[in-house]
C-alpha cells in the first residue's frame, strides 16, 4: 500500500480534518506586503506556542483563536459551539487601549519580537468573564495557581478569528524533534504502526514514567514520547535538560524501532483534568490511538484530586474523543516485589515502597546526591545534578 493511502487509514484528526494554516508559496509574496501595512498584535510566548499548535494542526479543528460563542461554549460546556469536545479555551488577549483601535472584520498582523508571522481576521472582540473561566477551567480562582495567574495577567479583551501563517514559528532548539502532526502521521505509517500510545510530560524521565510507557508499549505497536517544551512554571526543570534525559534513556533502554521522540510546542496550563483532555485531543491529531493518563496529570499543588484527570474522560463518549486513555494508578518501586508496581499489582505496604517527593529529589540533586536508582536511572540523575549545579552557580554568581 502507498504511504499516502495508508495515511488515510490512520486515526482521524479531531473534527475529521487536519488543519494547516500555512499560506502557499504563491500567496506568500502578496500577503507579506499587505501584512506589513496592517495594525499589529505582539504575541506572548504562550500565544506563540498556541499559534504554532493552531497552524500545524495540533489543535485541529481550530483555525484561529476562539471567538466568543466557541469560547463561552468551551468554558461552560467543555465543547465548541459545534458540540465537538474541547476543554481549554485557546485565546488571544489584548489591553484596553489596544482593543479600542481594533474593529470587527479588520485584518491584523500577529508579530513575535516585531517580526510578522501571521495574519488574522478579527471575527470577534469580546470581554471574557475571567473569574468564571478560572473557576470552570482551573477549578480555582486562586492567583497562586500558575494557569490562573497567566490568565489574569493577560489583557481584558479577547480577539478571535481565523489565521493564516506567513512564516514558520522561529526556533533555536530541538530542530530534530519538531515534528508536525502531518509528519508524525506519515512516520507512524512508514513504521507500520497501527496503534500508537502517546506520552505527555513536563518532567525529566523517572522510573515511574518508564514503567507506564513500557507497560503501555506491551499492548500497542509504537510509543510516541511527546515532552511539552512551551512555557512552564519557573521551578520546573528547563526543557533542554528534560529532552536531554530522554535522549540518553532512549539510547540505552528503549528499542529504537518502537519509539518516536517529538516535542510538543504547547505551553503548560496546569489545568489538570481539562488539560488532560486537551493533551489527549492534541495527541490524536499527531496520529496516536492511545494516551497515557497517570496520577495528577497536568496538576499542580493540591488543586485537583489524584485521579480527576482520569475521571473527566467519563464526561465524553469514547467515540467523540476517538483516542483511548490508558489510565494508570500511582506507580512506585516496591522492594519486596523487586520491581515497579502500583497498588493494583503490589500487595505490600508503604514501608517497602520507594517514594520520594519532587521537593526531596530537588534537594538531593542540589547537594549533588544521587537519588536511588529505583527512583531515577543514574544516567538521568547525572544530567540533573549537572543542571542543578549550573542553576546554583547562576544563583550565587
Ligand atoms: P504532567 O504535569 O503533564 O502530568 P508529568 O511529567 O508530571 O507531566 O507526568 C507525565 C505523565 O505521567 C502524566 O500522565 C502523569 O499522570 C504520569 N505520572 C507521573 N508520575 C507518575 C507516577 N509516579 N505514577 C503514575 N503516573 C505518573
Amino acid at each position: 500500500m502507498l504511504v499516502e493511502e495508508a495515511i488515510g487509514e490512520i486515526i482521524a484528526p479531531h473534527g475529521g480534518r487536519l488543519v494547516n494554516l500555512f499560506v502557499t508559496e504563491d500567496e506568500r509574496d502578496g500577503l507579506g506586503e499587505k501584512a506589513a501595512a496592517l495594525p499589529t498584535i505582539e504575541l506572548t510566548s504562550r500565544n506563540l506556542a498556541d499559534l504554532e499548535c493552531l497552524a500545524t494542526g495540533v489543535y485541529s479543528p481550530l483555525e484561529g483563536f476562539l471567538g466568543e460563542s466557541d469560547y463561552r461554549s468551551v468554558v461552560e460546556e467543555m465543547r465548541l459551539a459545534s458540540g465537538l469536545p474541547w476543554t481549554v479555551p485557546i485565546t488571544l488577549s489584548v489591553g484596553e487601549d489596544h482593543a479600542q483601535k481594533l474593529s470587527l472584520g479588520q485584518e491584523v498582523a500577529l508579530t513575535w519580537r516585531g517580526q510578522i508571522l501571521a495574519t488574522m481576521e478579527v471575527h470577534s472582540l469580546y470581554r471574557p468573564d475571567k473569574q468564571l473561566e478560572a473557576e470552570r477551567v482551573y477549578a480555582t480562582t486562586d492567583p497562586a495557581h500558575p494557569g490562573v495567574a497567566a490568565l489574569m495577567n493577560g489583557g481584558p479583551v479577547y480577539v478571535g478569528g481565523p489565521i493564516r501563517l506567513l512564516q514558520a514559528v522561529p526556533h533555536d532548539k530541538f530542530h530534530n524533534y519538531r515534528l508536525t502532526p502531518a509528519e508524525t502521521r506519515a512516520e507512524f505509517v512508514r513504521r507500520g504502526w497501527k496503534t500508537v500510545v502517546a506520552f505527555q510530560t513536563r518532567n525529566p524521565i523517572h522510573r515511574a514514567h518508564e514503567y507506564l510507557q513500557k507497560v503501555a508499549l506491551e499492548m500497542v505497536d509504537g510509543l510516541f514520547i511527546n515532552p511539552l517544551v512551551g512555557t512552564t512554571k519557573s521551578d520546573d526543570v528547563p526543557a533542554e535538560v528534560r529532552v536531554h534525559t530522554y535522549e540518553v534513556i532512549l539510547e540505552r533502554y528503549y528499542p529504537k524501532n518502537r519509539v518516536l521522540l517529538g516535542v510538543f510546542p504547547a505551553a503548560m496550563r496546569y489545568a489538570g483534568p481539562r488539560e488532560a483532555i486537551l493533551h489527549a485531543i492534541a495527541r490524536k491529531n499527531y496520529g496516536a490511538t492511545h494516551f497515557i493518563v497517570g496520577r495528577d496529570h497536568a496538576g499542580v499543588g493540591d488543586y485537583y484530586g489524584t485521579y480527576d484527570a482520569q475521571k473527566i474522560f467519563d464526561s465524553f463518549n469514547p467515540e467523540e474523543l476517538g483516542i483511548t486513555p490508558l489510565k494508570f494508578e500511582h506507580a512506585f518501586y516496591c522492594k519486596a516485589c523487586g520491581q515497579m508496581a502500583t497498588s493494583k499489582t503490589c500487595p505490600h505496604g508503604g514501608e517497602d515502597h520507594v517514594h520520594l517527593s519532587g521537593t526531596k529529589v530537588r534537594e538531593m540533586l542540589r547537594k549533588g546526591e544521587l537519588p536511588p536508582p529505583e527512583f531515577t536511572r543514574p544516567e538521568v540523575a547525572a544530567i540533573l545534578i549537572d543542571a542543578f549545579r549550573g542553576i546554583n552557580d547562576k544563583e550565587t554568581a
